[in-house]
């Protein structure tokens, strides 16, 4: 359905519709006067993406997300490997890349393990800023940054995971 608003052609006032979302003509009748108006839709109008809603559209919004933070991770805790200064920031966040890749596919609609496992992380993620600010890895710092938003947006939607 799609929503035209309309000004009746007999009294002139104003009120709004819903007809079918394709092209052709719909009768409709005024709310005040009851005078007939035939609604043209030329081609079907687009609709606007829905946001994320659902259980199943939340879910696998973080575990994408889940999955491009954990590569990043893995990505830049490799490079720091080879940097000697940053070794040790490479181990860790290697180390952590990997658990929190195996922990991707536990994120499931309706799983009550996930909120616990975000809501967990903000010490963690301070810590990860800490190490990464301090053993080098500004990119790091932004990826902290990127975790967190993610975290946020499990427990906003955390009724998507608690049935
Ligand atoms: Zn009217």
């Amino acid at each position: 359905m799609v929503k035209v608003n309309i000004m009746c052609p007999s009294c002139r006032r104003r009120y709004s519709v819903e007809v079918p979302n394709a092209a052709g003509v719909s009768s409709v009748s005024c709310p005040f006067c009851s005078a007939p108006y035939s609604v043209t839709i030329q081609q079907t109008v687009k609709q606007k993406k829905a946001p994320v809603s659902g259980p199943a559209a939340v879910a696998l919004k973080v575990k994408r997300c889940e999955v491009v933070s954990g590569v990043a991770w893995l990505l830049i805790g490799i490079v720091q490997l080879f940097m000697v200064y940053t070794a040790a920031a490479g181990v860790w966040n290697v180390i952590n890349a990997i658990v929190a890749l195996r922990n991707c596919k536990n994120i499931t609609p309706g799983n009550p393990h996930v909120v616990p496992y975000f809501e967990g992380r903000k010490v963690w993620l301070i810590v990860m800023a800490v190490v990464n600010l301090i053993l080098g890895g500004v990119v790091g710092v932004l990826l902290v940054l990127f975790d967190w938003h993610v975290r946020d947006f499990v427990l906003r939607n955390r009724s998507a995971f608690e049935g």
